[in-house]
C-alpha cells in the first residue's frame, strides 16, 4: 500500500484546549479506527526497520504501546514497556522530565535490557521531546543504545525533534503539524 501523508493527517483530529487551555491535542483515535490508515502507518514503519540492526522495541505508555506491539510482532523483536510511574510491578529504574502538561516520571523494568542492545523507541507523537529523551535515558541507564525514536506525528514548533537531534538521537516521523 502506498503511503499517503494527506490521508494520515486527515485522520488526526485537533482538539483545542485539551487536556488544558492552550494545548491543541492531536487525537489519533480516528486513525486507529481506520484499518487502511493503520496498515499504511504500520507498513511504513515495518519497511523502515525490517533491514535495520534494531534488537528491541521500547514502546511508550500508552498510545506507543499500540504501534509497538504491531511492530514487535511483525519484526519478531522483544517488546519493552516504558510506563508512567507506579504501573510496572517489578524492580524499576526511573527518569523525570517536564512535558506540555507538567512534570512526569517514566519507568522501565530494571531487567528489560542487559546492555549492548539497539533499541527502537516508539510513540504516537513528538511534542517537546521530553518523553522520548527520558525514555532514551532509561535505555542508556541499562547500557542499551537508542537506534532511533519513531513516531507518527511531529509537532516541530514545540522543538522536540530539534532537541533530540541536539542530543544525538535520530528521529523519524510520518507527518508533521506546523
Ligand atoms: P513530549 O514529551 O512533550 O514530546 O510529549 C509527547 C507525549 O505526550 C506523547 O506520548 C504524546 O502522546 C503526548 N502528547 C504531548 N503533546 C500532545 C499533543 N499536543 N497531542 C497529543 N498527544 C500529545
Amino acid at each position: 500500500m502506498i503511503f499517503d501523508e494527506y490521508s494520515i493527517k486527515s485522520l488526526v483530529r485537533p482538539i483545542p484546549d485539551f487536556p488544558k487551555a492552550g494545548v491543541t491535542f492531536r487525537d489519533i483515535t480516528p486513525l486507529y479506527q481506520s484499518p487502511r490508515a493503520m496498515r499504511m502507518v504500520a507498513d511504513s514503519l515495518i519497511q523502515r526497520y525490517v533491514e535495520s540492526p534494531i534488537t528491541h522495541i521500547a514502546a511508550i505508555d500508552a498510545r506507543g504501546f499500540l504501534l509497538g506491539s504491531v511492530l514487535a510482532y511483525e519484526l519478531n523483536k522483544p517488546l519493552i514497556l516504558v510506563r508512567k510511574a507506579g504501573k510496572l510491578p517489578a524492580d524499576v529504574i526511573s527518569e523525570t522530565y517536564s512535558s506540555e502538561y507538567g512534570d512526569c516520571v517514566v519507568e522501565m523494568h530494571r531487567d528489560a535490557l542487559k546492555g549492548g542492545e539497539q533499541v527502537l523507541l516508539l510513540d504516537d507523537l513528538i511534542a517537546t521531546g521530553g518523553t522520548f529523551l527520558a525514555a532514551a535515558r532509561l535505555v542508556k541507564q541499562l547500557g542499551g543504545n537508542v537506534y532511533e525514536a519513531g513516531a507518527i506525528i511531529d509537532l516541530p514548533d514545540l522543538g522536540g525533534s530539534r532537541k533530540m537531534q541536539d542530543a544525538d538521537i535520530p528521529t523519524y516521523t510520518l507527518c508533521a503539524f506546523e
